[in-house]
């Protein structure tokens, strides 16, 4: 799965910040790259590297990136079975053959309980055997593949149930809260509710819906989200066709992901196992997916009231709510099953610091042929590995490592970069730069980018430098133009300035970088190529849909591995690894004032102690910043390994030892994702505000000003290890 990537999640507008861009130069210098500085590289070493990335981005190839994705999406792959650990394999040759070192597979046995029967009935106004299936389409073979199974919901309850069905919009809180006070009673229902408007993982909803007394959850895809209200459905256009299902998981990941047995350490041979019962982010609701052919009668005959306006749908009729005339009953068999899972990482070994590595990783399970999510990722990593290898046969070993990592299960807890990241946590923890995630990368031309803010400016540096292969200018010149609409106020800006907004800082969960930033403090990116995309999770995203809408020729598969190959080199090969703490501070502070502008907190809490704290944060890193410019400009024999080792460890100064009340895995300060993936700054602190529990919150805010200081002691501290420069007070 994906959020970033999810066309249905919302797009949330960053804060427009006024910045020093003075390390930005203008977008049109496209072919003058031996011109061009890097941030965190002096002069002369900044020429050899972009002659390295230039090297690297000859090499890589629409068509290898496309023989990669058509073997990828030959077959449906899902986690556990055995196509995906042939790819798995699949993966290791490949890593092998190019030249990766220490390529190996991690074997994690998880919980992954399979399907045995689903099944929907209503029963009453009339007997309607919903197919839960979709359709075929003769020019498209692999939607008559027998493989693609039994359509469900990953980690659904086994169970039997028969009730009155209530139609619940999309199954939010509020949205029970509104039939409830309309009095209908919700408890011992079944309810069907929408995908994703406004957007929230389905794990949500389904908590949502236990909570309430739900007996049964039907989670189905209206037209008006992601099918005909939207534009032209597959066959003909990318939207979805009225019969595709949106699969997926409902674990309970957002209180701890990763194998359910195993919460907080990894489930390699012989590790301890919680029994089920005990596991929390198992839900105990039955849940199945539906498309909007077989959700139309059951919603079709529902008496009770007019739905809310925002409630109607795009199904030809007015939506009622219920109960009333419709009967259903719905019938999951799960199998309970544990199953292998296999990551697999293949590194090059740096020549200065191999203990210091730059992580990126990418899903390969799928839910069925899972072309868009997660094989384009795949390909891409699969085309760069290609040229990694070459370069490093070229002679051009990275100064630290390069660790290329296939996660596997992704789709149903997080579960193979969870698993890795709590075995090799000591090792991360010590060594780690950054994490690079790729997990869906193509499904059209818009580039998206989350990231922590300390990275907003590598970002930048790096898509300025790549070529947009549709409109052949600079990535970030196609990126800039894609988000904001031309303003004449900002033209003078060359698009640079705003394409620092246009880094996302605000970071939920819902894809692998998880681990890497809430349990072990590493700084991450998440990044995609987004476009119309109506078939996420159903059999419709093949092949065919990628060949047809999503990257017709594989370009923008190769646009991601030039993006993420030269974004990792740029951190392995640095004089001093370019963080930008300054900026991260700002966007800290601007944190801080969204938190301060809300009401209640106004009222209740000072803020005072966490700005103190920030304003320093903000201070040493001015300081930081200014010797890190003369240190390279300066003598050139000056050793920079100490600054190094003390940069990649402030972002670990955020972890909370205890983590955030109730979700003790969780642990960065700044970032937990909200129950329904979305982001949430602060979150020890917002959680217990919107409980209003003030005297929680006060403590939270304690421990956050605590966490906020120690960063700026570790920013001060790498401060003083920049190398004196002669002239410099
Ligand atoms: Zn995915």
């Amino acid at each position: 799965m994906t959020v970033m990537a999810d066309t249905t999640a919302p797009f949330r507008p960053a804060i427009a910040l006024a910045l020093c861009t003075a390390w930005l130069v203008p977008g049109s210098v496209l072919g003058q790259e031996q011109a061009r500085s890097i941030s965190g590289y002096r002069k002369a070493s900044s020429a050899n590297q972009l002659a390295v990335e230039h090297r690297l981005a000859a090499m890589l190839e629409n068509d290898s990136a496309g023989r990669h994705f058509r073997y990828l999406t030959d077959k449906p792959h899902v986690a556990g079975s055995p196509r995906n650990r042939e790819l798995a394999d699949y993966v290791a040759a490949r890593f092998r053959e190019y030249g990766l070192e220490d390529v190996k597979l991690h074997r994690y046995d998880v919980l992954l309980p399979y399907p045995e029967q689903v099944g929907v009935t209503m029963l009453e106004p009339y007997r309607f055997d919903a197919s839960l299936a979709e359709d075929g389409y003769p020019q498209d073979p692999d939607t008559y593949d027998a493989e693609v199974g039994i359509t469900y919901l990953g980690m659904s309850a086994s169970g039997d149930v028969t009730g009155d069905l209530i139609y619940a919009n999309s199954g939010n809180p509020a949205d029970y809260d509104w039939l409830e006070s309309q009095g209908i009673p919700v408890a011992g229902k079944i309810a069907i509710v929408r995908y994703s408007v406004p957007y929230s993982y389905r794990g949500f909803k389904a908590l949502t819906a236990e909570r309430r007394g739900v007996k049964a959850l039907i989670i189905y895809s209206d037209p008006a989200d992601d099918g005909y209200r939207k534009g032209l459905t597959y066959p003909a256009g990318p939207w979805g066709p009225e019969s595709h299902i949106q699969r997926g998981a409902i674990t309970y990941d957002f209180l701890v992901p990763g194998d359910p047995l195993t919460p907080g350490w990894a489930s390699v041979e012989g590790a301890r196992r919680i029994p089920e019962s005990e596991a929390r982010s198992v839900p105990r609701i039955v849940a199945v997916p539906m498309s909007y052919r077989d959700a139309r009668p059951l919603l079709e005959h529902l008496g009770g009231p007019v739905a809310p306006l925002a409630w109607q749908g795009g199904l030809p009729f007015t939506y009622r709510v219920g109960p009333g005339a419709t009967k259903v009953r719905v019938n999951v068999r799960m199998d309970g099953k544990t199953r292998a899972i296999w990551v697999v990482e293949g590194r090059i070994r740096g020549t200065d610091q191999p203990d210091q590595m730059v992580v990126l990783g990418n899903h390969r399970d799928a839910w069925v042929y899972g072309a868009v999510d997660p094989s384009s990722g795949t390909a891409t990593q699969l085309e760069l590995a290609r040229a990694l290898g070459t370069l490093l046969r070229e002679g051009h070993r990275p100064r630290r490592t390069i660790v290329l990592a296939s996660w596997d299960a992704e789709e149903w807890h997080l579960t193979g970069s969870t698993e890795w990241g709590e075995q090799f946590a000591r090792e991360l923890g010590a060594g780690a730069v950054a994490y690079l995630n790729v997990d869906a990368s193509t499904s059209g031309p818009e580039f998206e980018v989350g990231a922590v803010a300390s990275l907003n400016r590598v970002i930048v540096e790096t898509v300025r430098d790549v070529i947009d292969p549709n409109s052949r200018r600079s990535l970030l010149d196609a990126w800039t133009r894609d988000r904001e609409p031309r303003d004449p106020a900002r033209a003078g800006a060359g698009g640079t300035a705003l394409a620092l907004d246009l880094v996302d800082n605000e970071l939920g969960s819902g894809s692998d970088y998880t681990v890497f930033l809430n349990f072990l403090g590493i700084p991450i990116v998440g990044m995609a190529f987004d476009g119309p995309y109506g078939v996420y999770h159903s059999q419709f995203d093949n092949y065919y849909w990628m060949t047809h809408f999503g990257d017709p020729g594989f370009r923008y598969m190769t646009a991601m591995a030039e993006v993420w190959g030269r974004m990792a080199l740029r951190l392995a090969n640095a004089d001093i690894y370019p963080l930008d703490f300054q900026l991260y501070a700002m966007r800290v502070g601007r944190f801080l004032d969204s938190l301060g502008a809300q009401p209640a907190v106004a009222e209740h809490l000072d803020l005072a102690e966490a700005r103190a704290a920030q304003r320093s944060w903000a201070d040493a890193a001015a300081r930081l910043e200014r010797g890190i410019a003369a240190a390279l400009a300066g003598n050139p024999e000056a050793s920079f390994a100490p600054l190094n080792q003390a940069l990649l460890q402030v972002e670990r100064r955020f972890l909370l030892e205890q983590g955030i009340p109730g979700r003790p895995w969780f642990k960065h300060a700044l970032y937990a994702p909200r129950f329904t993936y979305a982001a949430m700054t602060f979150p020890g602190v917002q959680e217990a505000v919107d409980e209003g529990d003030w005297p929680r919150a006060r403590d939270q805010l304690r421990r956050l000003a605590e966490r906020l200081r120690a960063v700026s002691q570790a920013v001060e501290d790498a401060a003083a290890l920049v190398p004196a420069q002669d002239g410099l007070p």
